[in-house]
């Protein structure tokens, strides 16, 4: 692509999709009911949450599927490629953090049009307005690893409201209590545990059943 065509076709993200001025948009695809785009952040560094120092060393990347506003009557799925970033400072209990599309993945900086969108939308309705304030306080909860501080508390102002889902969802954090407060404190998850155990499976299957435990033991301990 020519440089005026990228510089055309810059404008037209502008204008026509302020809220991903923030992002390169790499491919578009559309099918008879949806469109599907697939993003990256514009900027090499992320700034960890825990302590403020950006880094650029890349862990890993994954995908986020995030829904935007429809366009002609077709559902908009953005595929938002996020990266896993290393915190640099030593001191930081954050090994790894994610970095924050601003405008797209923090609902608390949403571009203006938008933030009147919403409060337009919250005042008319009292209980979505408690909502949403529960659901961005057990978001920052976290993002920023404050379970141990501010679980017990989102517990008991959940049960004040009227909210029966989310009650129902508070339920369920209590009877697993300890293994939530865990998960929404400490940098350390069962991640590479899920991991292995999926790829132990999936050695498995590819062998259609039909592999003894000899030969699936020497496929699982060495590395393909
Ligand atoms: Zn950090």
């Amino acid at each position: 692509m020519d440089t005026n065509m990228c510089v055309v076709l810059s404008g037209l993200q502008k204008t026509l999709l302020p809220h991903l001025s923030r992002v390169v948009i790499d491919f578009v695809e559309r099918s008879a009911t949806a469109i599907r785009m697939r993003a990256r952040s514009r900027v090499r560094r992320g700034r960890c949450p825990h302590c403020g120092t950006t880094s650029g060393r890349v862990h890993g990347r994954y995908l986020r599927r995030l829904a935007d506003a429809a366009w002609g009557g077709s559902t908009v799925v953005i595929e938002l490629v996020v990266r896993r970033f290393k915190c640099v400072a030593n001191a930081c209990p954050a090994v790894t953090f994610a970095e924050q599309v601003e405008d797209l993945t923090r609902p608390d900086r949403l571009p203006p049009e938008q933030t009147n969108n919403l409060h337009d939308i919250q005042a008319a309705c009292p209980h979505l307005t408690a909502t949403a304030e529960h659901v961005r306080a057990f978001a920052k909860m976290l993002t920023n690893l404050t379970g141990h501080q501010h679980l017990p508390e989102w517990i008991n102002n959940i049960r004040t409201d009227d909210l029966p889902h989310l009650q129902q969802f508070a339920d369920g954090l209590r009877h697993d209590y300890d293994a939530v407060l865990v998960g929404l404190s400490s940098p350390w998850s069962s991640g590479q545990v899920e991991g292995q155990n999926t790829r132990a499976k999936l050695v498995k299957r590819i062998g259609y059943g039909r592999a003894n435990f000899d030969l699936l033991r020497k496929r699982i301990l060495l590395p393909s």
